[in-house]
Protein backbone atom coordinates (compact mmCIF):
# COMPACT_ATOMS: atom_id res chain seq x y z
CA UNK A 1 0.00 0.00 0.00
CA UNK A 2 1.05 3.72 -0.75
CA UNK A 3 0.48 7.36 -0.03
CA UNK A 4 -1.06 8.69 -3.01
CA UNK A 5 -2.17 12.53 -1.72
CA UNK A 6 -2.28 13.89 1.60
CA UNK A 7 -5.89 16.86 1.82
CA UNK A 8 -6.82 19.19 4.29
CA UNK A 9 -10.33 20.68 5.09
CA UNK A 10 -10.25 23.40 7.44
CA UNK A 11 -14.17 23.95 7.95
CA UNK A 12 -15.84 26.59 9.98
CA UNK A 13 -19.30 28.14 10.68
CA UNK A 14 -20.76 31.28 12.18
CA UNK A 15 -21.56 30.65 16.20
CA UNK A 16 -25.15 32.00 17.16
CA UNK A 17 -23.38 33.98 20.29
CA UNK A 18 -19.91 34.38 20.59
CA UNK A 19 -17.99 32.39 23.33
CA UNK A 20 -14.72 32.84 24.99
CA UNK A 21 -12.17 31.81 27.58
CA UNK A 22 -9.64 33.62 29.38
CA UNK A 23 -7.77 35.07 26.37
CA UNK A 24 -10.46 35.90 23.03
CA UNK A 25 -13.75 35.63 21.98
CA UNK A 26 -14.41 33.64 19.09
CA UNK A 27 -17.67 33.89 16.37
CA UNK A 28 -16.72 31.32 14.63
CA UNK A 29 -16.31 27.49 15.18
CA UNK A 30 -13.51 25.59 13.47
CA UNK A 31 -12.52 22.33 12.51
CA UNK A 32 -9.10 20.61 10.63
CA UNK A 33 -9.58 17.14 9.26
CA UNK A 34 -6.40 15.88 7.31
CA UNK A 35 -7.50 13.07 4.87
CA UNK A 36 -5.11 10.58 3.61
CA UNK A 37 -5.35 8.33 0.13
CA UNK A 38 -4.33 5.13 -0.47
CA UNK A 39 -3.52 3.57 -3.60
CA UNK A 40 -5.21 0.61 -2.41
CA UNK A 41 -8.69 2.67 -1.80
CA UNK A 42 -8.07 3.14 1.83
CA UNK A 43 -8.51 6.65 3.25
CA UNK A 44 -7.04 7.73 6.39
CA UNK A 45 -8.94 10.64 8.70
CA UNK A 46 -6.62 12.66 11.44
CA UNK A 47 -7.57 16.13 13.06
CA UNK A 48 -5.51 19.02 14.08
CA UNK A 49 -5.31 21.33 16.53
CA UNK A 50 -5.85 24.84 15.80
CA UNK A 51 -9.34 27.03 15.02
CA UNK A 52 -9.20 29.97 12.67
CA UNK A 53 -6.31 31.40 10.85
CA UNK A 54 -4.18 28.89 12.31
CA UNK A 55 -5.59 26.24 10.66
CA UNK A 56 -5.47 27.82 7.35
CA UNK A 57 -1.64 28.11 7.96
CA UNK A 58 -1.50 24.47 9.55
CA UNK A 59 -2.96 23.39 6.26
CA UNK A 60 -0.51 24.19 4.48
CA UNK A 61 1.99 23.03 6.43
CA UNK A 62 0.22 19.38 5.63
CA UNK A 63 -0.58 19.93 1.64
CA UNK A 64 2.60 21.97 0.42
CA UNK A 65 5.36 20.77 3.13
CA UNK A 66 4.45 17.04 4.64
CA UNK A 67 2.43 15.63 1.75
CA UNK A 68 5.68 16.07 -0.49
CA UNK A 69 7.94 13.98 2.07
CA UNK A 70 4.86 11.07 2.67
CA UNK A 71 4.14 10.71 -1.47
CA UNK A 72 4.64 7.44 -2.31
CA UNK A 73 5.41 5.81 1.01
CA UNK A 74 3.83 2.71 3.03
CA UNK A 75 1.37 4.58 5.54
CA UNK A 76 2.15 1.37 7.78
CA UNK A 77 5.90 3.17 8.85
CA UNK A 78 4.05 5.24 11.21
CA UNK A 79 7.55 5.71 13.10
CA UNK A 80 9.98 5.98 9.67
CA UNK A 81 7.57 8.56 8.74
CA UNK A 82 7.18 10.76 12.19
CA UNK A 83 10.92 10.56 12.39
CA UNK A 84 11.08 11.19 9.12
CA UNK A 85 9.01 14.82 9.02
CA UNK A 86 9.93 15.48 12.28
CA UNK A 87 13.83 15.57 11.36
CA UNK A 88 13.10 17.92 8.26
CA UNK A 89 11.05 20.13 10.88
CA UNK A 90 13.37 20.89 13.33
CA UNK A 91 14.82 23.41 12.70
CA UNK A 92 11.73 25.06 11.70
CA UNK A 93 9.90 24.36 14.78
CA UNK A 94 10.11 21.99 17.34
CA UNK A 95 6.34 23.22 18.76
CA UNK A 96 3.55 24.33 17.81
CA UNK A 97 1.89 24.45 14.38
CA UNK A 98 4.31 21.87 12.52
CA UNK A 99 3.98 20.04 15.04
CA UNK A 100 0.19 20.40 15.20
CA UNK A 101 -0.11 19.94 11.31
CA UNK A 102 2.03 16.35 11.94
CA UNK A 103 -0.48 15.39 14.17
CA UNK A 104 -3.40 15.21 11.97
CA UNK A 105 -1.03 13.56 9.36
CA UNK A 106 0.10 10.43 12.07
CA UNK A 107 -3.63 10.39 13.64
CA UNK A 108 -4.78 9.57 9.80
CA UNK A 109 -1.77 6.84 8.84
CA UNK A 110 -3.39 4.83 12.41
CA UNK A 111 -6.50 5.20 10.80
CA UNK A 112 -5.50 3.42 7.24
CA UNK A 113 -3.93 0.72 10.08
CA UNK A 114 -6.52 -0.27 11.40
CA UNK A 115 -9.11 0.02 8.54
CA UNK A 116 -6.36 -2.11 6.52
CA UNK A 117 -6.51 -4.93 9.53
CA UNK A 118 -10.18 -4.56 10.04
CA UNK A 119 -9.48 -3.48 13.50
CA UNK A 120 -10.58 -0.34 16.00
CA UNK A 121 -7.38 1.79 17.14
CA UNK A 122 -7.94 1.07 20.59
CA UNK A 123 -6.92 -2.74 19.87
CA UNK A 124 -3.92 -1.39 18.31
CA UNK A 125 -3.08 0.35 20.84
CA UNK A 126 -2.86 -2.57 23.50
CA UNK A 127 -6.36 -3.44 23.53
CA UNK A 128 -8.69 -3.26 26.25
CA UNK A 129 -7.96 -1.39 30.14
CA UNK A 130 -11.38 -0.26 30.56
CA UNK A 131 -14.84 -0.40 28.38
CA UNK A 132 -16.68 2.54 29.84
CA UNK A 133 -15.49 6.19 30.36
CA UNK A 134 -16.42 8.49 32.48
CA UNK A 135 -17.37 11.79 30.52
CA UNK A 136 -17.02 15.49 31.67
CA UNK A 137 -18.96 18.46 30.32
CA UNK A 138 -16.93 20.96 29.15
CA UNK A 139 -19.17 24.10 29.31
CA UNK A 140 -19.83 27.51 30.98
CA UNK A 141 -17.54 29.25 28.41
CA UNK A 142 -17.16 33.25 28.88
CA UNK A 143 -19.44 35.35 26.97
CA UNK A 144 -19.47 39.14 26.56
CA UNK A 145 -22.56 39.11 28.81
CA UNK A 146 -23.76 40.68 32.39
CA UNK A 147 -25.36 38.10 33.63
CA UNK A 148 -22.63 35.17 33.23
CA UNK A 149 -22.91 34.10 36.75
CA UNK A 150 -26.84 32.96 36.31
CA UNK A 151 -25.78 32.08 32.65
CA UNK A 152 -22.94 29.77 34.34
CA UNK A 153 -25.21 28.63 37.32
CA UNK A 154 -27.74 27.66 34.59
CA UNK A 155 -25.52 26.16 32.48
CA UNK A 156 -24.00 23.68 35.01
CA UNK A 157 -27.65 22.60 35.92
CA UNK A 158 -28.38 21.34 32.27
CA UNK A 159 -25.28 19.72 31.95
CA UNK A 160 -26.17 17.78 35.17
CA UNK A 161 -29.27 16.91 34.26
CA UNK A 162 -27.83 15.33 30.89
CA UNK A 163 -26.26 12.65 32.67
CA UNK A 164 -22.49 14.45 32.87
CA UNK A 165 -21.08 13.62 36.86
CA UNK A 166 -18.02 15.82 35.76
CA UNK A 167 -17.74 19.10 34.21
CA UNK A 168 -15.11 22.08 33.88
CA UNK A 169 -15.92 25.96 33.79
CA UNK A 170 -13.88 29.01 32.06
CA UNK A 171 -12.74 31.82 34.31
CA UNK A 172 -10.80 34.71 32.97
CA UNK A 173 -12.26 37.71 34.51
CA UNK A 174 -9.98 38.85 37.29
CA UNK A 175 -9.72 37.40 40.33
CA UNK A 176 -12.43 38.71 42.53
CA UNK A 177 -15.14 37.72 39.38
CA UNK A 178 -13.48 34.89 39.01
CA UNK A 179 -13.94 33.42 42.24
CA UNK A 180 -17.98 34.69 42.24
CA UNK A 181 -18.36 32.67 39.07
CA UNK A 182 -16.67 29.64 40.59
CA UNK A 183 -19.28 30.22 43.55
CA UNK A 184 -22.26 30.24 41.64
CA UNK A 185 -21.40 27.48 39.34
CA UNK A 186 -20.63 25.34 42.22
CA UNK A 187 -24.13 26.01 44.41
CA UNK A 188 -26.32 25.33 41.05
CA UNK A 189 -24.94 21.93 41.12
CA UNK A 190 -25.14 18.51 43.56
CA UNK A 191 -22.15 18.40 45.81
CA UNK A 192 -21.12 14.90 44.37
CA UNK A 193 -20.53 16.22 40.78
CA UNK A 194 -16.97 17.09 40.14
CA UNK A 195 -16.24 20.78 39.32
CA UNK A 196 -13.39 21.40 37.43
CA UNK A 197 -11.84 25.04 36.62
CA UNK A 198 -9.90 25.97 33.66
CA UNK A 199 -7.93 29.34 33.61
CA UNK A 200 -6.46 29.41 30.21
CA UNK A 201 -2.93 30.62 31.97
CA UNK A 202 -4.27 34.16 32.47
CA UNK A 203 -3.18 34.53 36.11
CA UNK A 204 -0.23 35.80 37.58
CA UNK A 205 1.02 33.09 40.65
CA UNK A 206 0.05 35.69 43.22
CA UNK A 207 -3.14 35.72 41.46
CA UNK A 208 -3.06 32.00 41.18
CA UNK A 209 -2.95 31.69 44.32
CA UNK A 210 -5.47 34.11 45.51
CA UNK A 211 -8.12 32.36 43.07
CA UNK A 212 -6.68 28.47 43.86
CA UNK A 213 -6.99 29.30 47.88
CA UNK A 214 -10.88 30.22 47.35
CA UNK A 215 -11.31 27.06 44.88
CA UNK A 216 -9.20 24.90 47.71
CA UNK A 217 -12.91 25.45 49.51
CA UNK A 218 -15.37 25.10 46.75
CA UNK A 219 -13.98 21.46 46.41
CA UNK A 220 -12.87 22.20 42.85
CA UNK A 221 -11.13 18.68 41.22
CA UNK A 222 -8.49 20.72 39.35
CA UNK A 223 -7.51 24.26 38.83
CA UNK A 224 -6.02 24.01 35.02
CA UNK A 225 -3.60 25.98 33.46
CA UNK A 226 -3.23 28.81 36.24
CA UNK A 227 -0.32 30.49 34.80
CA UNK A 228 1.67 30.73 31.50
CA UNK A 229 2.96 27.23 30.05
CA UNK A 230 6.25 28.36 30.25
CA UNK A 231 6.17 29.86 33.58
CA UNK A 232 7.17 26.01 35.53
CA UNK A 233 8.45 28.19 38.50
CA UNK A 234 4.92 29.33 39.12
CA UNK A 235 3.38 25.54 38.27
CA UNK A 236 5.54 24.36 41.09
CA UNK A 237 5.36 26.65 43.79
CA UNK A 238 0.91 26.32 42.90
CA UNK A 239 1.60 22.63 43.72
CA UNK A 240 3.17 22.87 46.29
CA UNK A 241 1.16 25.76 47.87
CA UNK A 242 -2.51 24.55 47.20
CA UNK A 243 -4.17 21.39 48.81
CA UNK A 244 -6.02 20.44 45.47
CA UNK A 245 -4.70 18.94 41.73
CA UNK A 246 -2.54 21.25 39.78
CA UNK A 247 -3.82 20.69 35.58
CA UNK A 248 -1.70 21.36 32.29
CA UNK A 249 -0.04 20.08 29.17
CA UNK A 250 -2.80 21.29 26.69
CA UNK A 251 0.14 23.46 25.15
CA UNK A 252 3.34 21.24 25.15
CA UNK A 253 4.53 18.93 22.66
CA UNK A 254 6.48 15.85 21.73
CA UNK A 255 7.88 13.84 24.49
CA UNK A 256 10.20 16.50 24.59
CA UNK A 257 8.73 18.81 25.98
CA UNK A 258 6.78 16.37 27.89
CA UNK A 259 10.10 15.30 29.28
CA UNK A 260 10.95 18.59 30.74
CA UNK A 261 7.55 19.44 32.05
CA UNK A 262 7.02 16.29 33.51
CA UNK A 263 10.42 16.13 34.94
CA UNK A 264 9.78 19.74 36.57
CA UNK A 265 6.87 18.14 38.95
CA UNK A 266 4.78 21.26 37.32
CA UNK A 267 1.55 18.42 37.28
CA UNK A 268 -0.72 16.71 39.46
CA UNK A 269 -2.62 15.87 36.03
CA UNK A 270 -1.20 16.12 32.48
CA UNK A 271 -3.52 16.77 29.51
CA UNK A 272 -1.83 16.15 26.29
CA UNK A 273 -3.56 17.09 23.53
CA UNK A 274 -2.95 14.39 21.09
CA UNK A 275 -3.99 16.43 17.85
CA UNK A 276 -1.46 19.01 18.63
CA UNK A 277 1.62 17.00 20.20
CA UNK A 278 2.41 15.42 17.50
CA UNK A 279 -0.30 12.43 16.83
CA UNK A 280 -1.41 9.08 18.36
CA UNK A 281 2.48 7.64 17.29
CA UNK A 282 3.92 10.61 19.96
CA UNK A 283 1.00 10.55 22.22
CA UNK A 284 1.96 6.91 23.59
CA UNK A 285 5.53 8.19 24.10
CA UNK A 286 3.89 10.94 25.87
CA UNK A 287 1.66 8.59 28.09
CA UNK A 288 4.83 6.34 28.92
CA UNK A 289 6.42 9.26 30.37
CA UNK A 290 3.40 10.33 32.41
CA UNK A 291 3.50 6.70 33.62
CA UNK A 292 7.18 6.70 34.37
CA UNK A 293 6.44 10.29 36.62
CA UNK A 294 3.63 8.38 37.95
CA UNK A 295 1.21 11.32 37.11
CA UNK A 296 -2.04 10.39 35.90
CA UNK A 297 -3.49 11.42 32.82
CA UNK A 298 -6.83 13.03 31.68
CA UNK A 299 -6.69 13.31 27.66
CA UNK A 300 -6.78 16.96 26.38
CA UNK A 301 -10.12 17.23 23.65
CA UNK A 302 -10.70 19.61 21.62
CA UNK A 303 -12.68 19.43 18.19
CA UNK A 304 -14.82 17.37 15.76
CA UNK A 305 -16.32 14.35 16.42
CA UNK A 306 -12.62 13.10 14.70
CA UNK A 307 -10.72 13.91 17.89
CA UNK A 308 -13.64 13.00 20.17
CA UNK A 309 -13.36 8.91 18.84
CA UNK A 310 -9.72 9.03 18.76
CA UNK A 311 -9.45 10.14 22.39
CA UNK A 312 -12.03 7.62 23.52
CA UNK A 313 -9.77 4.95 21.79
CA UNK A 314 -6.58 6.61 23.71
CA UNK A 315 -8.70 6.59 26.61
CA UNK A 316 -9.93 2.79 26.21
CA UNK A 317 -5.94 1.82 25.74
CA UNK A 318 -4.99 3.88 28.52
CA UNK A 319 -3.40 1.75 31.15
CA UNK A 320 -4.63 2.42 34.90
CA UNK A 321 -2.00 3.90 37.38
CA UNK A 322 -1.46 2.81 39.46
CA UNK A 323 -3.52 0.60 39.89
CA UNK A 324 -5.68 -0.58 42.57
CA UNK A 325 -9.61 -1.84 43.67
CA UNK A 326 -10.59 1.80 42.62
CA UNK A 327 -7.83 3.79 40.83
CA UNK A 328 -7.74 6.83 39.87
CA UNK A 329 -10.02 6.80 36.02
CA UNK A 330 -9.47 9.09 33.34
CA UNK A 331 -11.91 11.24 31.88
CA UNK A 332 -13.23 12.00 28.12
CA UNK A 333 -13.12 15.48 28.20
CA UNK A 334 -16.55 16.86 26.10
CA UNK A 335 -17.71 19.95 24.46
CA UNK A 336 -21.38 20.61 25.92
CA UNK A 337 -21.60 23.89 23.53
CA UNK A 338 -23.54 23.91 20.27
CA UNK A 339 -21.08 22.03 17.72
CA UNK A 340 -22.20 20.96 14.71
CA UNK A 341 -18.69 19.37 13.80
CA UNK A 342 -19.40 17.03 17.17
CA UNK A 343 -23.49 16.47 15.99
CA UNK A 344 -23.36 16.52 12.59
CA UNK A 345 -20.04 15.55 10.71
CA UNK A 346 -19.75 11.83 11.04
CA UNK A 347 -21.99 9.86 8.45
CA UNK A 348 -22.44 7.36 11.62
CA UNK A 349 -22.88 9.32 14.98
CA UNK A 350 -20.74 8.53 18.28
CA UNK A 351 -23.87 9.64 19.95
CA UNK A 352 -22.04 10.60 23.34
CA UNK A 353 -24.37 12.38 24.73
CA UNK A 354 -26.87 9.71 24.58
CA UNK A 355 -24.37 7.21 26.20
CA UNK A 356 -23.90 9.66 28.79
CA UNK A 357 -27.61 10.02 29.38
CA UNK A 358 -28.41 5.70 28.89
CA UNK A 359 -25.02 4.87 30.75
CA UNK A 360 -24.75 6.62 34.23
CA UNK A 361 -22.43 9.45 32.68
CA UNK A 362 -19.84 6.80 30.25
CA UNK A 363 -19.05 6.59 27.00
CA UNK A 364 -17.48 3.32 24.91
CA UNK A 365 -14.89 3.95 22.08
CA UNK A 366 -16.91 2.48 18.34
CA UNK A 367 -15.60 -1.10 17.17
CA UNK A 368 -15.87 -0.48 13.95
CA UNK A 369 -12.19 -0.69 12.21
CA UNK A 370 -9.94 2.15 12.79
CA UNK A 371 -10.90 5.35 14.20
CA UNK A 372 -14.56 4.47 13.89
CA UNK A 373 -15.24 7.88 12.29
CA UNK A 374 -16.15 8.56 8.77
CA UNK A 375 -16.89 12.17 7.70
CA UNK A 376 -20.22 12.63 5.34
CA UNK A 377 -18.88 14.52 2.47
CA UNK A 378 -21.63 16.57 1.91
CA UNK A 379 -21.10 17.80 5.58
CA UNK A 380 -17.12 18.48 4.18
CA UNK A 381 -18.09 20.48 1.73
CA UNK A 382 -21.08 22.27 2.93
CA UNK A 383 -18.60 23.74 5.77
CA UNK A 384 -15.34 23.94 3.38
CA UNK A 385 -13.52 27.47 3.96
CA UNK A 386 -10.81 28.97 1.49
CA1 LIG B 1 -7.95 23.98 28.82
Amino acid sequence: MRITGIESHVLQYDLDEPLGYSQQYFTKRTAHLVQVSTDDGITGWGECFGAGPVALANRTIVEAVIQPMLLGRDPFDREAIWHHVYNMLRDHGQKGMPIQALSGVDIALWDIAGKALGQPLWRLLGGRCRERIPVYGYGMMLQPVPDLEARFAAEAAAIEAMGFTAMKMKVGHGVKADIGLVEATRRAIRHETRLMVDANHCYTTPDAFAVGRALEDLDIFWFEEPVAPEDRDGYRRLRDGLRLNIAGGEAEFTRYGWRDLLASGCLDIAQPEVCALGGISEFQKVMALAQSHFVPVVNHVWGSSIAVAVNLHLLTAQPPMPGGLHPFEPMLEFDTTPNRFRDDLAIEPLAIQAQVAANAGTATAPDRPGIGVEPDPDFLRHYAVG
